[in-house]
């Protein structure tokens, strides 16, 4: 059995700034564009739980925000500053990780398993991290414990804001039955309107769905998402090995949802990877996707493959993580192929050779 957990921040940014700006505690505030006293563009980064009383959400035009609530709280962005914070929060959660795997710079996945006999303990063990990573880097989270990441993740919205939500092994597949399709992990806004024209608007229907009707529309993507449905994920916590990386990032002129652009960024970037990477005389095993989204939330997708150094592994496992994982109702700004894990390639031909 294993033990997953998904550790996500609350209000993360907005969280970063109180850290600093102690006195805008308890008051709606919201990190996003300059409103320009609601003339301005762009949208609200992060809100807090004060904001989203009077109907602000993360996404929404910062110029709505400004009219639901004018003399609220608006700051610039400053990603360096909670990126230093955000190290901080990583740092306190690896402590208590068998594995661990960043997903954002405010969630973190880890593989409890060889940490915690059972769930009982989990529990108290997902209370101890939460308390250090407010003692020690001064931010509130939720923790989502579950048998696998996907359950993980669900559990962990349910959690929020600050709460600590378990769902068992035997409680999966009764936890996910009422939600709605669209609730899913990794299924994107084109993929639950396609997923209710079909009839399955539940997630529970979805879980009776005939694997093979879905591959005509989704692909091997079909099977995979009844799976999930079932409360089966078999994908691992996978470590991120950011030091020992060899990686290419791309910001588009423009923000882009055409997939062919996104997928020709994916084949320059993942070349000149390889170019790297064989220079360094390296093979890897983890292949990770980067998506910075217009709105500036940003999203890591890793796979971990059989040691290789091959151009076409990357290619293909690049975009199968984009089509599987793009949220298809925002914009791509940025795009990043990086591989980790590295293995060196100049032993493995001097023993071929002896
Ligand atoms: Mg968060």
């Amino acid at each position: 059995m294993r033990i997953i957990m998904l550790i996500d921040m609350d209000y993360f940014y907005v969280a970063c700034e109180e850290l600093r700006h102690p006195e805008i505690k308890g008051k709606p505030s919201i990190v996003g564009a300059d409103p320009k006293g609601g003339a301005g563009r762009g949208v609200v980064m992060t809100c807090n739980y004060k904001a989203r009383e009077f109907g602000i959400r993360s996404g929404m035009p910062i110029s709505v925000a400004y009219k639901a609530k004018p003399d609220a709280v608006f700051l610039p962005v400053d990603f360096d500053y909670y990126d230093e914070i955000s190290k901080k929060v990583m740092e306190v959660i690896k402590v208590f990780a068998g594995k661990f795997e960043q997903v954002s710079v405010d969630e973190a996945f880890i593989d409890a398993s060889s940490k915690v006999p059972d769930y009982e303990d989990a529990e108290a063990y997902a209370k101890k991290i939460q308390d250090e990573v407010l003692s020690k880097a001064g931010i509130k989270s939720s923790i989502g414990i579950g048998p696998n990441k996907l359950i993980a993740k669900m559990a962990c919205e349910k959690a929020k804001p600050n709460g600590i939500k378990l769902v068992t092994d035997a409680q999966s597949r009764r936890f996910l039955a009422e939600m709605d399709v669209g609730k899913m992990y990794g299924i994107g806004g084109k993929t639950s309107e396609k997923l209710k024209k079909l009839g399955y608007n539940t997630i529970g229907e979805l879980a009776k769905a005939n694997p093979m009707r879905l591959i005509d529309q989704f692909g091997a993507f079909g099977p995979e998402m009844v799976k999930n449905a079932n409360g089966i994920d078999d994908s691992d916590v996978i470590e991120n090995y950011e030091v020992k990386s060899i990686g290419r990032e791309l910001t588009f002129e423009q923000n882009t949802d055409d997939d062919r652009v996104v997928e020709k960024a994916i084949e320059k970037l993942s070349a000149d990877v390889i170019a790297d990477a064989s220079k360094n005389q390296k093979s890897f095993k983890t292949i990770t996707l980067k998506l910075r989204y217009g709105d500036f939330t940003e999203h890591l997708h890793s796979r971990s493959v059989r040691a290789t150094n091959e151009l076409n592994t990357i290619i293909q496992t690049a975009k199968e993580l984009y089509r599987q994982s793009v949220d298809k109702s925002k914009k791509v700004r940025k795009i990043g192929v990086r591989v980790s894990n590295l293995i060196s390639n100049k032993g493995q031909k001097k023993i071929s050779l002896d």
